[in-house]
């Protein structure tokens, strides 16, 4: 029976012509159904362009069956067929995964998972040049020519550039050759980008309980199926050396393995150790490759030819064809939570991605998280333990030093038994670091006059005064502006003065405390990226550094064998603020800072200034017992049923207009669900009420951990009108609240 057009006419094909569904990589992207053309043979995964609006694009074929109801007349064809390799199922069921996790659209995610489309054209044969056969009569042989002969003799074809540097030619030298008929142009086979890491390459011995440790991570690696291992130590056991050994069996098996580091830029002694325990340097993946690197290294993955990969989070989107093993680093730092577009934690995708692949995952931490603790603890995970630092060296020695008792003099930060302390450090020869997690040279700016604060125009937000380039600056927007000669408030001259501190004044207090001292700041602004983070490690190595001054990035793994002493200036910095997770992620950091100190021969010290010696974070790490303090932290989450206990997610509604924010998150707030087990908090004004001009407002959503919260979001959302200004975006598991 035929259907019926708006015409009237009756218009059926013999054979309706097969369909698939595209998934295109849009942010508001779900699969699309297309016409398969005669000829084409298309299976899910296959890159194809297909017509959208009035352009083309790329997409996935994807799985499930297209609508059958969608009349033929709508239905538009595919128009080509990529030649890359297909999307793997794994990968799909991923980007599916994720999407429905976060409530995210399909197509976003996706768009992560094709993060290099231009890797999608095939690659192009490098050109070079070779010998050609018979030389023009006359033709001189000048000396250069020889020699450029004589590295071609060989017969093989040489890149123009490692020719010319071979023979010791100008490259001009070859295109007159080419002029004169003594070399032709040829296309050269592509070598292989990256050198294969060898599991046999010796690398150091390890110790009795690496060994262990490391058995246990290869049996798991070896079964070929999915676990979650917990991997944990005191800072300085070892770790990284034992899940080498996981990395080691999975290539024996002839799989790919991939390690997420917090922060890829400052991981150049990670690099060096991954080269002597593999004799080459791992792939990379991070933001800052340049479009070629990063269209060579997705085809390298997808072709198998990437066996180990070190990158960020967006990684664990690399389309590997077979993924063995997922390592993920320091897996407690807050770096692995994406907080834009797709919101997404990476640790926790980490375990699905490994789930989704038969492959081993494992985690690794001197301070778990509460989360990845808990699961060890209830046997999800499975857990290794490093009891002690590598070659015995002793855990730090951590002292508080309260600051109502012992201040700073008056406008200075440091108190004098951390200036003692650092002193004798220096006269020993040895090295002290002074952690202070604040850029800048003062938080805040006020007016001596009439006490007005110099805040953001785009933020609610302190401006922080950078000395060095004599400019005040917004940490969360970017906003940059003079220091204003006179009080924008009074109009008084040079009225305004810093309030508290930040590395820049730290450093001026040092400078005038130690002047002998040789001292580098380590903080986002002075070490921009790998290649200073990695001369900065070498010159604290060399010993051409005395004294460290640093935000939380020297918090970052870091093996300075000759810092004996680290100082925090401001233990207390952390802890306020309304966050859920304050308290554990001072102790993460500050435990992770204490534990820089003393990693070789000589004993470290620890010294935290605090207005709060008493508080349980500065008694676990004076005690080093962070068990107790996770244990009493999660007997004060259990009862509210707060995370990992129970689950939250976040509304964050934001617009430019402040009364259409206020507006939509009251509706919200109207709609919200609830009955047994579930519980909504707010709208109240979030974290940052004001961030790049937007008004944001909250929502928190809590359930009982038997309880999914993605139903309870997308019946809550679809309740809503939600005007084109304002924007809500949803954070399923939010960290920072
Ligand atoms: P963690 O990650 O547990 O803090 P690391 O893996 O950074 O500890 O190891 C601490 C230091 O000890 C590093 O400098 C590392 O190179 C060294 N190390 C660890 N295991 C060995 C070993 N078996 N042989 C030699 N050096 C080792
Ligand atoms: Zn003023
Ligand atoms: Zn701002």
């Amino acid at each position: 029976a035929g259907k019926r057009t708006r015409g009237g006419v009756t218009a059926e094909p013999v054979a309706p012509a097969p369909r698939v569904r595209v998934l295109l990589p849009l942010p508001l992207g779900h699969a699309y159904d297309y016409r398969v053309p005669d000829g084409f043979a298309l299976a899910p995964g296959a890159f194809v362009v297909v017509p959208l609006g009035g352009r083309e694009t790329i997409g996935v074929v994807w799985d499930g069956d297209p609508d059958p109801a969608l009349p033929e007349h709508r239905l538009r064809n595919v128009v080509a067929v990529l030649d890359a390799p297909p999307m793997t199922a794994v990968l799909r069921r991923f980007v599916d995964w994720v999407a429905a996790y976060t409530l995210s659209p399909p197509g976003a995610v996706l768009r992560m998972a094709m993060s290099a489309p231009s890797a999608l054209e095939p690659p192009a044969p490098q050109a070079g040049w070779r010998r050609a056969g018979m030389p023009r009569d006359g033709v001189r042989i000048t000396p250069m020519r020889r020699r450029v002969l004589d590295v071609l003799a060989d017969g093989a074809a040489r890149a123009g550039g490692e020719l010319a540097e071979a023979a010791g030619v100008a490259p001009a030298v070859l295109r007159g050759m080419a002029d004169a008929g003594l070399i032709e142009p040829a296309l050269m086979p592509r070598r292989p980008v990256f050198a294969l890491p060898d599991p046999e390459h010796p690398g150091p011995a390890l110790g009795a309980e690496q060994r262990d440790a490391a058995d246990a991570l290869r049996a798991a690696v070896a079964r070929h199926g999915f676990s979650t291992t917990l991997l944990t130590g005191v800072t300085g056991s070892g770790k990284t050396e034992v899940y080498f050994e996981a990395i080691a069996e999975c290539l024996r098996q002839g799989r790919q393995a991939l390690v997420l580091l917090p922060e890829i830029a400052l991981s150049a002694q990670w690099l060096d150790r991954f080269r002597a325990r593999f004799g080459v340097a791992p792939a990379l993946w991070h933001s800052e490759l340049t479009s070629r690197t990063r269209r060579e290294t997705w085809r390298a993955v997808a072709e198998g030819a990437a066996p180990v990969l070190v990158g960020a989070r967006s990684a664990l989107f690399l389309p590997y064809p077979d993924l063995g093993l997922i390592v993920v680093d320091e897996e407690h730092e807050t770096a692995f939570k994406q907080e834009e577009g797709v919101v997404y934690h990476a640790r926790d995708m980490a375990v699905v991605r490994a789930r989704l692949s038969d492959a081993a995952c494992v985690l690794a931490s001197a301070t778990p998280s509460l989360e990845s603790a808990t699961n060890a603890q209830t046997g999800r995970y499975a857990m290794v333990h490093l009891p002690a630092r590598h070659g015995g060296a002793e855990m730090p020695a951590v002292e508080a030093v309260d600051l109502r008792r012992t201040p700073p003099e008056r406008g200075r930060f440091l108190s004098p038994p951390l200036v003692v302390a650092v002193g004798e450090t220096l006269d020993r020869g040895e090295q002290a670091m002074l952690f202070l997690n604040r850029r800048g040279y003062a938080p805040m700016t006020l007016c001596r006059t009439c006490g007005h604060r110099l805040r953001c125009p785009n933020c609610t937000a302190w401006l922080v005064e950078h000395r060095a380039q004599r400019r005040l600056q917004c940490h969360h927007c970017g906003h940059v502006e003079p220091i204003p000669e006179a009080c924008p408030e009074c109009g008084s001259a040079h009225s305004t003065v810093p309030i508290g501190p930040g590395v820049e004044r730290v450093l001026e207090e040092a400078r005038a405390l130690w002047p002998e001292a040789r001292v580098l700041v380590m903080a986002s602004d002075t070490i921009p990226g790998p290649a200073a983070a990695a001369a900065a490690a070498k010159a604290i190595q060399d010993r051409e550094v005395d004294l460290i001054i640093g935000t939380q990035i020297v918090a970052k793994g870091w093996h300075f064998p000759h810092l004996t002493l680290v100082g925090v200036v401001d233990a207390d910095l952390g802890l306020a603020g309304g966050d859920l997770r304050a308290a554990e992620r001072t102790v993460q950091l500050l435990h992770q800072v204490a534990g820089r100190a003393g990693r070789e021969e000589r004993p470290g010290r620890v010294l935290l200034q605090t207005f709060a010696p008493e508080h349980p974070v500065m008694q676990a790490l004076v005690h080093g017992d962070l068990e107790a303090f996770m244990e009493a932290e999660a007997d004060g989450r259990r009862p509210g049923h707060w995370p990992p206990y129970g689950r939250l997610a976040a509304l964050i509604v934001s617009s430019e207009d402040e009364r259409a924010a206020d507006r939509t998150a009251r509706d919200l707030g109207l709609a919200a669900p609830g009955g047994e087990g579930v519980e909504v908090l707010g709208p109240a004004p979030a974290p940052l009420a004001v961030l790049r001009g937007r008004h944001r407002r909250r929502l928190l959503l809590k359930t009982r951990r038997d309880i999914a919260v993605q139903p309870l979001l997308e019946d809550w959302l679809a309740k809503v009108d939600v005007p084109g200004s304002v924007r809500v975006q949803v954070d399923v598991d939010p960290v920072g609240f």
